[in-house]
């Protein structure tokens, strides 16, 4: 059952055509085609009735099918179009940049301060935990959190996003470990904390992309790194 969206037509579209012309310099973000007159607008979380800039992305034809077909995947998409806020191929002067917007994609956000912040099923956990449980204890919440995010992130790229069920992979967690429907996963107990993370760990190994991306690669941090990280 797919719900369409519909399409409406971006208001003064030839400003803000200009406005994604200049962010990418003229040149497909994915191919160096310069052909700018054939370029096409893609809305990045393929809601074609969002159109905020920071969810349009003007790109060659050839590379705008790829998207469509999955050739180029919308975390890519979504990495490029960060990488353009963050240093747009020709600066703007800056008293004219009054740009809003606060694009999503998946369960991430790109607002206008060009951040990136992921909505986390569970956020930043506060101490509403009861001693002993994995919630009390911040830095441990928070590094499940970061795994169940990456988990997630993962899931994303194989499912597509808006097709990950987002609060699945924290219902599963509990079942296993045996946690009741009012409580969350940062309620197992503190000693169980290493078979935790342990077994979410070994759930983002198994994703697709952890596989696509070989056994070299690093997917999450350990618990002493993340600890390192976050000082
Ligand atoms: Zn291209």
């Amino acid at each position: 059952m797919t719900e369409r969206k519909t399409r409406v037509r971006i208001p003064k579209e030839n400003k803000v055509r200009a406005e994604l012309q200049k962010e990418i310099g003229s040149t497909c973000p994915f191919c160096e085609n310069t052909e700018v007159g054939h370029f096409e607008i893609h809305h990045i979380d393929e809601d074609p009735s969002n159109n905020e800039t920071g969810n349009l992305l003007l790109l060659c034809p050839i590379c705008h099918s790829k998207i469509t077909k999955g050739d180029i995947s919308n975390i890519e998409v979504f990495k490029k179009k960060i990488a353009l806020l963050k240093e747009p191929i020709i600066s703007k002067p800056k008293a004219d940049k009054a740009i809003t917007f606060n694009a999503k994609v998946g369960n991430a956000v790109v607002g206008d301060n060009n951040k990136i912040s992921i909505n986390q099923p569970k956020k930043t956990v506060k101490q509403k935990y009861p001693e002993g449980c994995i919630g009390f204890d911040t830095v441990k919440a928070n590094y499940i959190g970061h795994l169940i995010k990456r988990y997630n992130e993962y899931k994303e790229y194989e499912v597509g996003k808006g097709n990950v069920k987002y609060g699945v992979f924290g219902a599963t967690l509990k079942k296993e470990f045996k946690i009741g429907p009012t409580r969350t996963i940062y309620n197992v107990p503190i000693e169980r904390f290493e078979e935790l993370y342990t077994c979410i760990q070994s759930r983002i190994d198994k994703t697709k992309l952890a596989k696509v991306k070989g056994v070299q690669h690093k997917n999450y941090s350990s618990f002493e790194e993340y600890v390192n990280e976050v000082g």
